[in-house]
């Protein structure tokens, strides 16, 4: 171990001097926020590349709200506060307020910087290719972090991956978030799950809601994976964001797929408008007010680690060690991949189709790749079971992983070691000892 450590050490040392950065961050998501936010205020020099033209990840450019907390870190909640992802998401500003912070802290940013690849020697990762609109580019690090949800970076350098369930390798449905607005504020209507719109709490014009959106898909008005409409109240009265589109039987990791899945959602956002403005009270003359510029996407790569995340972790409320998210708590929520609703063998009697986890910690070996050095991934590619990473993938959680990738990662460097050689125990993640 002690001779492993050495070597590590000196290929660190030697690639060091070649090194433009410490840390590169791919991905400007929660986790890749999370990441370089915690490597750039550990003294690490820091760069975040990001390929669109706006930081945020899901909860800016797919408008992917509420953010769930779901996860004990002060870390978390200084950070989401700051960039406005409190609760209800300020699509508006808080990519900007996300670029404010990270400048603070001492990081460089690159937006419209399309992460290609890794640079590879050997079975290092020694830093990343990059597609800038003047061209290609080269920038060396010590370590990189993968944050792009999709782990390109991960997938490009070998690091073994699955993707989809055990039984037939289909992921969670692609879904686009949009706001509706144009509706009386004082009749704003709320929907949040599937058990509040069979419950007596959702009755519309003396029916559930629930049965009037299952008479619409009868009736062929809405494609019968939208099982259920739901909408959250927006940041303002006279808003909702809607959550309820879904297109099933697609890769969030294949352009082709992708570019179906932009356009079936979009249309049955209109769909759905149609219906709402038939229905409800008060939203006659509702329409869109706001559509992403992506469709929003669950579930694509998970890992490989040296650790892993598994179902009876979640299930069973698991403490680790070298904890980097602690009492993560948020439901098993596997949207349907093949139907509308949630997964069959599902609870359906438990939280409107979701099953209940017992608070449980995320490992640090489930952001260490097995067989590369060099490289963390972090947030929704990280070491899980397809039913784990249900329930880690929520933005709060995908945030305390990058904060802890960020935070070895600067350790690493710190050091002169290799990331997988970075003992968590002593990384200082938390207030508090683990009780
Ligand atoms: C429809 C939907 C509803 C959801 N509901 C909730 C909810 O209610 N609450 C909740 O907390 N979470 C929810 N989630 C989950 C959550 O949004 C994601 O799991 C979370 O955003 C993952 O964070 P991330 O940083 O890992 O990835 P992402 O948010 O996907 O960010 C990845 C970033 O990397 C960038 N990137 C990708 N490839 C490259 C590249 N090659 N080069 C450079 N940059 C790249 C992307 O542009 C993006 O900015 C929902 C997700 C969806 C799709």
């Amino acid at each position: 171990m002690k001779k492993k450590m050495l070597v590590a050490a000196m290929l660190t040392a030697l690639f060091a001097s070649a090194a433009d950065y410490d840390v590169i961050v791919a991905g400007g998501g929660p986790a890749g926020i999370g990441a370089a936010y915690t490597a750039a205020t550990r003294g690490a020099k820091t760069l975040l590349l990001e390929k669109g033209g706006r930081l945020g990840g899901m909860a800016v450019s797919a408008m992917v709200s509420p953010f769930s907390f779901a996860t004990d870190s002060s870390a978390v909640r200084e950070i989401a506060k700051r960039v406005g992802f409190g609760g209800s998401v300020d699509f508006h500003l808080a990519d900007v307020r996300a670029y404010d912070l990270l400048r603070e802290a001492g990081a460089d940013v690159m937006l419209h910087a399309h992460v290609l690849g890794p640079v590879m020697e050997g079975s290092r990762v020694v830093g990343v290719r990059v597609q800038c609109v003047e061209g290609e580019r080269t920038f060396r690090s010590k370590v990189v972090i993968d944050a792009t949800g999709n782990g390109i970076v991960a997938a490009a350098a070998g690091v073994p991956y699955e993707e989809g369930r055990k039984s037939d390798g289909l992921v969670q449905p692609m879904s686009i978030m949009f706001t509706v607005g144009g509706f009386n504020p004082a009749k704003r209507f709320i929907c949040v799950s599937e058990e509040h719109a069979r419950s007596r709490r959702c009755i519309v014009n003396g029916r559930k809601w629930e049965d009037i959106v299952q008479d619409e898909i009868k009736a062929g008005n809405l494609p019968p994976e939208v099982g259920v409409i739901r909408l959250y109240p927006g940041r303002a009265k006279n808003l909702n964001v809607v959550n309820a589109t879904q297109v099933n039987g697609l890769y969030g990791s294949r352009s082709a797929d992708l570019t179906k899945a932009e356009i079936a959602a979009r249309k049955q956002a209109a769909q759905i408008v149609d219906v709402m403005r038939r229905h409800l009270p008060g939203y006659e003359n509702a329409r869109i007010a706001e559509m992403p510029a992506v469709v929003g996407v669950r579930e694509t790569r998970r890992f490989e680690g040296v650790d892993r995340l598994t179902t009876e972790d979640v299930l069973s409320g698991r403490k680790r060690e070298d904890a980097v998210a602690r009492k993560c708590s948020f439901v098993i929520d596997i949207h349907n991949p093949a139907g509308a609703g949630q997964a069959d063998g599902h609870d359906k009697a438990v939280t409107g189709g979701a099953r209940r986890v017992k608070p449980y910690d995320i490992p640090y070996g489930a952001l260490v790749p097995k067989k590369v050095d060099g490289l963390l991934f972090c947030g929704r590619c990280i070491s899980a079971t397809h039913e784990a990473l249900a329930s880690c993938r929520v933005m709060g959680n995908a945030m305390a992983t990058g904060i802890g990738a960020g935070a070895a990662a600067a350790e690493a460097v710190k050091k002169g070691i290799d990331v997988r050689a970075v003992d968590a125990r002593n990384l200082g993640l938390f207030d508090a000892p683990a009780k």
